[in-house]
C-alpha cells in the first residue's frame, strides 16, 4: 500500500481551517488537522513544501515510522508549527489505518471505556448578570459544566474571553478585519479584586451541582495565582485553567502549597517534554494538549499514558479553531482513555460547518456521544470548501495601562 498523493485546503466558514487529506493507491483516504490558530498558513506551507513531496511513495500503514521520520528527520524538534504540521499527517494515517480495519478508531486504542463523554461549554458577560443569563442558557440544554468568564468593571477593555458586542454567546474572538491586531488593556488588580466575589456568587447561584471551570489565560504572576486560588477554594471549581504562564513550571510548586484547587494546564503546549514536569510532579490534575499541534494522535496518546501514571486526567483544547477532523480524533481518545476528565467542546454545530465536514458525532445535554462510522467517523467535502479560502486575522495583543505587553 502507498501514499500516492496528499492536498492541503486552508478556510471554513469563519475559520481557517488547515484540512490534509491523505490519498492512497486503495481507494482509501485520510484526513487531518493542522489549524493553527492565527498563524494558519505556517503549517499548511510546512506540509506542502516539505511534507507531502516526502510522504509519496511511503505505505501509510506505518503511521509510527513516517512520525518519527518527520520528527526526528528534522534535526529542528517541536514547535508548535511543525508539530501541527506533522499531527495533521499523523491524524490522516490514523484514520486510513481504522478504514482498513474497518471499525471506528477508537477500537484500535482498546475499544470503549464509556459511553459518552463530558464535555463543557464557554459562557461569558460583560456583566455578572449576563454571565448568569448565558450559563443558564447552557445549563438549559442540559450541559454540566460551564467554563465561566465575566467582564471586570473599570477594566479599560473587555477582559480574556469576554466579547465587547452583544453576540456574548459567540466566543470566536479572533478579528478578521486584518493581520494587525486589536490592544487589549489588563489590570490585575481589579480582576484579583473582583473575581473571587462573582464566582462565589456563580456558585450561589446554580448550587453544588454545576461544575464550573475557570480560565486565567496566563495573566497572575506565581504569587498572585496562589493567592486568587486560596481565595477561591470555596466556590469547588472543577478546575482553574492556566493561572500562570507555564513556561515557568516550578511556580506551580508555590500554587500548590497554598491551595488544593485543581489545576489544568497544557494548551500552549506541543510535545510531551512541556508536559513531563508538571505531570511526574504532580503540579497539575488536568493535561489541556490536543492532537491538532502535539503531533497528532501517536504523541498525544504517549501524553494520556504518562498523565494516567501519576493520576492527571485529560482535558483536551476544543477552542473554536479545531476543525471537526481533530475534534474527532479528540473525541476517539475521549472514547477510549482510562483517565479521560472532560472535553472543552465549542464546534458550533452550523450548517455550513457540518456540510463541509459531515458526520454522525453527536452532542447532547453536555455529553459527546462518538460515531460508530469506521475511521475519524468525519468526511470533508471538496466541492463545499471551494467556497472558502484564507482570511487574515489576530487575536489581540495584551498590554498594561503603562504600556508594558502582557501575557495573552
Ligand atoms: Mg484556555
Amino acid at each position: 500500500m502507498k501514499i500516492t498523493g496528499a492536498k492541503v485546503f486552508v478556510g471554513g466558514p469563519g475559520k481557517n481551517y488547515v484540512t490534509l487529506k491523505i490519498y492512497t493507491d486503495q481507494g482509501i483516504y485520510g484526513l487531518g488537522d493542522a489549524t493553527l490558530n492565527n498563524r494558519e498558513t505556517l503549517p499548511a506551507s510546512y506540509l506542502r513544501d516539505y511534507i507531502i513531496p516526502n510522504l509519496i511513495g511511503k505505505d501509510p500503514r506505518n503511521s509510527e515510522d513516517i512520525w518519527q521520520f518527520l520528527y526526528r528527520g528534522a534535526y529542528f524538534r517541536r514547535g508548535p508549527i511543525a508539530m501541527a504540521a506533522f499531527g495533521a499527517v499523523d491524524i490522516a494515517l490514523w484514520d486510513i489505518k481504522a478504514k482498513l480495519a474497518n471499525m471506528p478508531l477508537y477500537q484500535l486504542f482498546g475499544g470503549k471505556s464509556r459511553d459518552s463523554a463530558l464535555v463543557y461549554a464557554h459562557a461569558t458577560g460583560s456583566d455578572l448578570e449576563q454571565l448568569i443569563d448565558n450559563i443558564t442558557f447552557y445549563k438549559d440544554q442540559g450541559y454540566k459544566a460551564v467554563r465561566v468568564q465575566c467582564g471586570i468593571p473599570d477594566m479599560p477593555t473587555a477582559g480574556y474571553g469576554v466579547r465587547e458586542d452583544d453576540d456574548s454567546k459567540s466566543d470566536f474572538i479572533t478579528d478578521f478585519s486584518g493581520i494587525k491586531p486589536k490592544i487589549e488593556i489588563w489590570d490585575t488588580e481589579r480582576y484579583m479584586r473582583y473575581m473571587p466575589d462573582a464566582l462565589a456568587r456563580i456558585r450561589e447561584h446554580f448550587g453544588p451541582e454545576l461544575k464550573i471551570l475557570h480560565d486565567v489565560h496566563h495573566r497572575l504572576t506565581p504569587r498572585e495565582a496562589a493567592a486568587f486560588a486560596k481565595s477561591v477554594e470555596p466556590v469547588s471549581l472543577f478546575w482553574l485553567e492556566d493561572p500562570t504562564p507555564a513556561e515557568d513550571q516550578n511556580a506551580l510548586q508555590f500554587l500548590r502549597q497554598h491551595s488544593t484547587v485543581p489545576i489544568a494546564i497544557g494548551e500552549v503546549f506541543n510535545s510531551i517534554y512541556d508536559c513531563q514536569h508538571l505531570i511526574e510532579n504532580n503540579l497539575i490534575d488536568y493535561i489541556r494538549i490536543a492532537v491538532t499541534y502535539a503531533g497528532g494522535i501517536t504523541h498525544v496518546k504517549r501524553i494520556v499514558d504518562l498523565a494516567g501514571l501519576h493520576n492527571v486526567r485529560t482535558g483536551f483544547h476544543g477552542a473554536p479553531s479545531h476543525s471537526p477532523i481533530s475534534m474527532a480524533a479528540q473525541a476517539h481518545l475521549n472514547a477510549w482513555a482510562p483517565n479521560f476528565g472532560i472535553q472543552e467542546y465549542l464546534v458550533l454545530g452550523t450548517k455550513e460547518c457540518d456540510a463541509l465536514f459531515p458526520s454522525q458525532h453527536k452532542l447532547a445535554s453536555g455529553l459527546f456521544y462518538v460515531s460508530d462510522d469506521i475511521g475519524l467517523g468525519v468526511d470533508f467535502d471538496e466541492k463545499e470548501a471551494e467556497k472558502y479560502s484564507y482570511v487574515a486575522g489576530s487575536h489581540p495583543v495584551v498590554r498594561l495601562e503603562d504600556g508594558t505587553v502582557w501575557n495573552y
